[in-house]
């Protein structure tokens, strides 16, 4: 029995989640449920949507392309997680998925690839984004889902960026200001600007700078791979003006 654990296998569904709501689950979900975690009908799962909190649900039934649950009770109402945003720009596979995964579990609300000069990867699978994202919601027992936008430039960035947003940008070999001692001035939404691997160009850096709403920022005096610089960046962010400096 796949519920001797302690903690119920966790999915996310696209279905709405009511008291006794029958929910149908995809293909994915059934995969996971038949193949890897070998669950039997009549055995418990949490079911999130993003929109209706997180239910206890009892299978009902798991075909090959589909499974079905009937929701039981809800064990958490929807909260809203207002994290920081990210923008990003997309670098080579296995450093992208190690930065989808890290932004999800660290609370990121939306991300965001940019276009820049200096981008690596350009054909984005964004097919493949989602699922991600999906799965590292499931794993790190988040109630909502980080929207993925469609790629832009930067110039359409600066645009389109909400002048109440502060805009955080991680910039390298400029004399900014340590992003720790920077934020502690925020209360208010922010979103994070990383990067190429190459780097931005001065032209780019001085553009998005030029924006009221940016703030240039140094990550030390090493320089870090475009992953391990959202990574961290993040962390701090939460640390000092997101969901870890907040008493739950
Ligand atoms: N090739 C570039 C480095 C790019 S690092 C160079 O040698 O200058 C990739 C991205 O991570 C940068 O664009 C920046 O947004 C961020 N980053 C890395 N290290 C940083 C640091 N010490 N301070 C601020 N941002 C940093």
């Amino acid at each position: 029995m796949m519920n001797s654990t302690k903690t119920l296998t966790r999915l996310y569904t696209d279905a709405d989640l009511a008291e006794n709501a029958p929910c149908a689950l995809g293909s994915g979900p059934a995969h996971k449920l038949r193949v890897v975690l070998r669950a039997e009908i009549g055995d418990e799962i949490l079911l999130f949507n993003g929109r209706d909190g997180e239910w206890r649900a009892r299978l009902t039934d798991i075909g090959k392309s589909q499974a079905h649950a009937q929701c039981l009770m809800q064990t958490r109402p929807q909260t809203a997680e207002n994290g920081p945003w990210l923008a990003f720009a997309p670098i080579k596979k296995d450093p992208l998925d190690m930065l989808i995964e890290k932004a999800v579990e660290l609370g990121v609300a939306k991300l965001i690839p940019v276009i820049t000069r200096r981008t690596e990867n350009r054909r984005l699978k964004e097919e493949r984004l989602s699922q991600q994202i999906i799965d590292a919601c499931e794993q790190c027992e988040r109630l909502t889902i980080p929207t993925l936008e469609p790629p832009i430039t930067l110039e359409q960035l600066s645009a389109w960026w909400p002048r109440e947003r502060k805009l955080i940008v991680c910039a390298e070999r400029r004399d900014a200001p340590p992003l720790a001692h920077a934020v502690q001035a925020i209360n208010g939404p922010v979103g994070l600007l990383v990067g190429p691997e190459g780097g931005f160009t001065d032209g780019e850096l001085d553009a998005v700078l030029k924006q009221p709403i940016s703030i240039a920022v140094n990550l030390g005096p090493r320089i870090l791979r475009a992953e391990t610089a959202a990574i961290a960046a993040l962390a701090v962010i939460q640390a000092t003006c997101g969901d870890w400096s907040t008493k739950r």
